[in-house]
């Protein structure tokens, strides 16, 4: 394969600009030109395509978002803007793309392998919500971001002995609030996993309280099923307890990345600029137990994701 193409879809999330950085000079190193798509899909379907040297992706590894920008395509969801990137793609010469992005860019880049392009799927997003990989490229960093916003919420909260709810990202995914709720002490969190019962999270805030708790942390996972500002009323209500929301909202999408995020990045990316070398089938990348593996794409999107109740359980039992 002598040239090839890479672009980020969907949320941005810190550690794309590696993950593009990384595609570009493997690829380079491989003796293949490589070309950088912007805008996702929608810039692929107008054709803003550019080819890359090593030099243009200097600087980045460090900074969030993406150099490449980010979109989120209607006209690609038809089979007819499929067939049409595919056909961009071709008149390019491009024989293989590197897509940067979650789970919904990963459907696309499923949808484009069937127009005969080899297609690499790197798992970009802060939701960590694929099933072939234990982490996503963007939520280490996310989850750091808002563990620094509890931080900083738990000394306000103490001083005012309030109740502050904390909604956080991850879309139907509720890893962001299950790892931010337990390595952040939280009370709870609430998930679009698993059921909840206010007055189970009143009971906690009230038996911390009772023994001299002075702050009440609670995690909203935006997908919950639950709106932050009336779970707010409703445990105001229920404890009488002072209770605020705060929503950290984009906050968590920026931010340089952390290690994990940019070795995570660094190390799908050059998997799948060699899978696409070496001429194979369309992937799905991710890391699996510390090491990073190639999936058969349709059959990555078919695996269902796992809870971790474990831990989940363990927040309640911290919390008492
Ligand atoms: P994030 O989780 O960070 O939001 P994502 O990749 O899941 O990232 P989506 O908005 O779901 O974000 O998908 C990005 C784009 O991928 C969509 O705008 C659309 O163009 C394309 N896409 C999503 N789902 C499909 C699908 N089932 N078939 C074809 N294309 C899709």
């Amino acid at each position: 394969m002598k040239r090839i193409g890479v672009l980020t879809s969907g949320g941005d999330a810190p550690g794309m600009n590696a993950a593009i950085r990384a595609v570009v000079r493997c690829g380079i190193d491989n003796g293949m030109e490589v070309y950088g798509i912007r805008r996702g899909y929608e810039g692929l379907l107008d054709g803003e395509i550019e080819k890359m040297e090593r030099s243009d992706v200097g600087d980045i590894l460090h900074r969030g978002g993406t150099i490449l920008q980010t979109a989120r395509s209607e006209r690609f969801q038809k089979k007819e803007g499929q067939k049409r990137a595919a056909t961009v793609l071709e008149t390019f010469g491009i024989e293989g793309l590197v897509v940067i992005g979650g789970d919904g860019s990963t459907r696309g880049g499923l949808d484009l392998s069937r127009q005969g392009i080899k297609v690499m799927c790197v798992p970009g997003t802060i939701d960590n919500d694929v099933a072939y990989s234990d982490f996503t490229i963007g939520f280490d960093t996310a989850v750091n971001t808002v563990l620094d916003a509890v931080s900083k919420i738990r000394d306000t909260s103490s001083a005012h002995e309030r109740t502050v709810v904390i909604e956080v990202m991850g879309r139907h995914c509720g890893d962001i609030a299950l790892y931010a709720g337990l390595a952040g002490g939280a009370e709870c969190a609430l998930l679009p996993e698993e059921p909840f019962d206010v007055n189970e999270i009143c009971r906690r805030i009230l038996e911390g309280t009772n023994r001299g708790k002075l702050h009440s942390i609670v995690i909203n996972a935006e997908g919950s099923g639950i709106a932050t500002d009336k779970l707010v009323k409703e445990i105001e209500a229920k404890t009488g307890r002072e209770t605020r929301p705060v929503i950290l909202s984009y906050l968590q999408r920026g931010g340089t990345p952390t290690m994990r995020d940019r070795l995570l990045a660094t190390r799908t990316a050059a998997k799948a600029v060699e899978l696409l070398r070496d001429d194979e089938d369309s992937k799905a990348i991710g890391e699996i137990g510390g090491q990073i593996l190639a999936f058969d794409l349709e059959a990555a999107l078919k695996v269902e994701r796992d809870f971790d109740r474990e831990m989940y359980d363990l927040i309640g039992v911290l919390a008492k």
